[in-house]
């Protein structure tokens, strides 16, 4: 115990960004801090599991940046600001190096986006990571995934598929293919759309982040916006490493992926615009790909035919 509370201390103390709104922070039995005026509080929290989310042996610094990326991303499709977290870290020995790489890569992301690290605690035990992010947003200006209605076109940021595509590990031959080593980063190192999330309020109808494939989290948002879909898969954001690793089957990787943490957003006809500015001046591509529909269900087009899904399998379009 009190070799755990000395790690906590050397790994953990100060971590992230100082806020001046953190009025005790990590070492006490509980962290305290200043709630910001005319703001409400967003909660969100998820855990990366060993074996279910990342191999034995993954790199501890992508996992320090992903474990805090997933929780960064629900955030901004909240429209919300970051600002604290805790962190619930299960580990089965107490490894300095692995620790110390796990919180440089965990700190890097929270101090760039402003976020402090307020607790957590630390466990003996099959390799668990449990992060829990607090944020804010203006009375009354969250954004849900139930805010779309028919005619609205559906944005994502980024390229997708990029994510499911990194997550093997590289084969022998590939492993100095710059498309490769690209891809494995977009899946390592994530980048939560943090800013452009927080300019949503005003701009966006509904928003959802891509963490379980574009397919699914769409039709997701279109559930709970009451609405069905219409998507051009010619439409979908792909980056060049993806095509050219994975040519035919890079649609399907972008649509079944998941792990992207992109945003999909809602947006009516007349501020579409507005988004596409508000995006380039943040820097983050974001590109419509269809609309939400009046009449229920999902259509994914390709080449003007409907694409039939089974319920099966992500693998199984067939044209
Ligand atoms: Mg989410």
């Amino acid at each position: 115990v009190a070799q755990e509370s000395d790690l906590i201390r050397r790994h953990f103390t100060g971590l992230g960004a100082a806020r001046d709104d953190v009025l005790l922070g990590v070492g006490d039995d509980a962290a305290v801090l200043r709630a910001p005026d005319g703001c409400e509080l967003v909660l969100t929290t998820d855990s990366l599991v060993e074996g279910v989310h990342f191999l034995p042996g993954s790199d501890p610094r992508s996992l320090g940046h992903r474990a805090l990326a997933v929780n960064l991303s629900d955030c901004a499709a909240m429209g919300a600001r970051p600002l604290w977290a805790l962190l619930a870290l299960t580990l089965p020995v107490a490894d300095d190096d692995w620790l110390r790489e796990f919180a440089a890569g965990f700190a890097a992301l929270a101090r760039a986006h402003e976020v402090a690290l307020v607790g957590g605690n630390l466990t003996r035990g099959p390799l668990n990571i449990g992060v829990q992010l607090t944020g804010c947003v203006a009375s009354g200006a969250a954004i849900t995934r139930s805010g779309g209605r028919p005619g609205d076109w559906l944005c994502l940021t980024g390229t997708v598929g990029d994510a499911a595509a990194g997550r093997q590990p590289a084969s022998g031959t590939l492993v100095n293919d710059d498309h490769r080593r690209f891809l494995r980063h977009r899946f390592e190192f994530p980048t939560p759309r943090v800013e452009l999330g927080m300019a949503l309020p005003g701009l966006a109808s509904a928003c959802i982040d891509i963490s379980d494939g574009v397919r699914v989290d769409l039709e997701r948002l279109a559930e709970a916006s009451h609405c069905g879909l219409q998507i051009e898969v010619e439409r979908l954001p792909l980056s060049a490493a993806l095509r050219a690793l994975h040519g035919e089957n890079a649609w399907r990787l972008a649509l079944s992926g998941g792990e992207d943490y992109e945003l999909a957003i809602a947006v009516t006809e007349t501020r579409l615009q507005p988004l596409l500015n508000r995006a380039a001046e943040k820097d983050v591509p974001c590109t419509p790909v269809g609309r939400l529909t009046a009449q229920s269900g999902a259509q994914w087009l390709r080449a003007g035919a409907v694409l039939e899904v089974s319920p099966g399998g992500f693998d199984h379009f067939a044209t």
